[in-house]
């Protein structure tokens, strides 16, 4: 009793582990992730506002680089100006040595009273497009510092760097370019003289030397720095982000295309290009959709975890029940077995010992009831603790060299007389031409008793019992059939499972234990063979065994045994 009570709390606390593993747990970390997921929507924004700010940051730093090197140029040209105070021709000298020690200007000039004196690269005043530039830009500076000269110089001379920078459209090569020119005060001179310097950067030195190399260095610094999506960046003009068509000037490896995910507009030098930055080959909104995908995935391989579980788990807990039933009915199923004839044996010897019985007829058959009722007794114990072999994986066979016609015909002769009292038509086909086969001799016998005792036993109107044992391809077959209540089609699967019984009303009202064709099966398989049901309810069931000859035959040692294949 305290067994039963110990077994039945370890299946329910192995369900309830199993309950745990399949279902809760999953189901725990499917909430705890939808919580998060739900975070992460906010989650997504704080990292693209994080992403974004340090966007801003390295293109502040990249602008204060540009600016720097640009004012450092234009300081080292201003350092070394040539005085105002000289001749046109010996400012021209000046100046011209002036752009040959420094590559990077394509123009140069001194505005004073007198009027602007500007040069340009001999070697570049052979292209006429450079050369109108020139006149333009000289034309266009005299102009305006013939206006505003004076206030320039104030202005300047207030600023901790006297330097300016002005800026203007050209063309390279028939490309548009980038044209910089930063004016400045003399060091030399005192604050009451107007006289501007000046120098243009030449475009082509800016769009293939400064701005690159500034940029570059950016991106690799970020790159030694962290690791994650590398990052381009570009420079373009500011105005073409308005017209929706933006055109690089300069971009680093790995720009492509498409807008930059943070841009700045130049505030000083450069004033009418911007900058731009982005992830190489991704956006920060990308990466977002791919992170949110990710939990989406992870979302629906845990939800069809919980469903799995959910399903195995009714499985289980299916299967445990229906054990559960069928085990209980079993022990009523086989005290009811083991009660019947135990009290009849006991009557009837009673009834002897006591010499009530005065024919001999009559005391014959009463020991004959006797010899029955032990008969089906033993039997009983032989396939309880046959069964309990096998569960236990002790179930051993000894195979012999047997000739099987003549132990099914013995094994059928023992129970002709309680067939035909029965009141059934018994026909029996055997031929006698099988040649001898290894078999475990009892445990075919047994394996035979239980089909014909369930065809006696589930048998009704028509008292019909056939057996045949014949040779068909490469195997033995023995064949027990009867005309008796059937087995419908969905059960016919189940009825070879130990403790299973039909539930038509006959079967239940009839004793048995479920095990017989549980062992006729694993007897058949332990020879290499198999078990069929050929079955029509009410009609009738054929239960056909094979035993394969050739294997069978093989082995030709008689006196060799095996373990069974449980
Ligand atoms: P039992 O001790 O119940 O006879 P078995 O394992 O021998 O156990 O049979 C399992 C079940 O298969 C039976 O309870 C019965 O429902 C069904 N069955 C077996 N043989 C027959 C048959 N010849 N005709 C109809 N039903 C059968």
């Amino acid at each position: 009793m305290k067994k039963r009570k110990f077994l039945r709390g370890f299946t329910r606390f192995r369900l309830m582990l199993t309950l745990g593993l399949a279902v809760l747990l999953p189901a725990a970390a499917l909430i705890i992730l939808n919580f998060s997921q739900l975070r992460s929507f906010d989650r997504n924004k704080v990292l693209e506002a994080t992403i974004h700010r340090d966007f801003q940051e390295v293109l502040a730093i990249t602008e204060k680089k540009i600016d720097k090197k640009a004012y450092a140029m234009a300081e080292e040209a201003r350092d070394v100006f040539p005085s105002p105070d000289i001749d046109s021709p010996e400012k021209e000298k000046q100046l011209d040595l002036l752009l040959a020690k420094y590559p990077w200007m394509a123009h140069a000039f001194v505005y004073d009273e007198k009027g602007i004196v500007m040069r340009s690269r001999p070697e570049q005043m052979g292209d006429k497009y450079i050369r109108e530039e020139h006149d333009r830009q000289a034309e266009n500076f005299r102009g305006w510092f013939g206006l505003e000269a004076k206030l320039l110089v104030q202005m300047l001379h207030k600023k901790s760097r006297p330097i300016n920078f002005s800026s203007d459209h050209t063309k390279r090569d028939g490309e548009p370019a980038y044209l910089l020119t930063a004016y400045f005060v003399l060091p030399q001179l005192s604050s009451d003289r107007v006289v501007l310097g000046g120098v243009t950067f030449d475009p082509c030195y800016l769009k293939g030397t400064l701005f690159p190399q500034a940029l570059d260095e950016q991106v690799n610094q970020r790159l030694s720095e962290q690791s994650g999506s590398q990052i381009a960046m570009m420079i373009y003009p500011a105005e073409s982000e308005m017209a929706h068509d933006l055109k690089p000037l300069v971009a680093t490896a790995g720009w492509g295309d498409g807008k930059p995910e943070v841009s700045r507009k130049f505030d000083d030098v450069f004033r009418p290009l911007a900058l731009g930055i982005k992830f190489q080959g991704t956006s920060v909104e990308a990466l977002g959709q791919t992170l949110m995908r990710r939990n989406f995935l992870i979302l629906g391989i845990l939800t069809l975890m919980i469903i799995g579980g959910l399903v195995l788990t009714k499985h289980i807990v299916s299967k445990e029940m229906a054990l559960a039933r069928l085990k209980s009915d079993f022990v009523s199923n086989v005290s009811h077995e083991l009660r019947t004839p135990l009290a009849l044996i006991r009557l009837y010897a009673e009834t002897l010992e006591l010499r009530r019985i005065s024919t001999p007829e009559k005391k014959q058959e009463y020991y004959r009831i006797i010899r029955k009722e032990s008969e089906r007794l033993t039997a009983l114990i032989n396939n309880i603790l046959d069964f309990s072999r096998i569960e236990a994986g002790h179930k051993e066979y000894e195979f012999r060299e047997t000739n099987i016609a003549e132990l099914v015909s013995n094994t059928l002769d023992s129970y002709r007389y309680q067939i035909e009292q029965q009141g059934f038509a018994f026909a029996a086909t055997i031929d006698p031409d099988i040649p001898a086969v290894r078999v475990d001799r009892e445990a075919i016998a047994r394996a035979l008793v239980n089909l014909v005792n369930n065809a006696l036993k589930y048998s009704t109107d028509e008292k019909f019992l056939g057996v045949k044992l014949y040779r068909a391809n490469g195997s033995v077959k023995l064949e027990v059939s009867d005309h008796g209540i059937g087995i419908t089609r969905r059960e016919q699967s189940k009825i070879f499972e130990k403790f299973y019984r039909t539930g038509d009303p006959l079967v239940h009202n009839t004793k048995g234990s479920g095990l017989g064709l549980s062992l006729v099966r694993h007897i058949t398989q332990a020879h290499g063979g198999d078990i069929v049901v050929e079955s029509t309810p009410g009609k009738g069931s054929k239960f056909t065994m094979s035993l394969p000859l050739a294997s069978a035959q093989q082995n030709n040692d008689p006196a060799s045994s095996g373990t069974s294949p449980s």
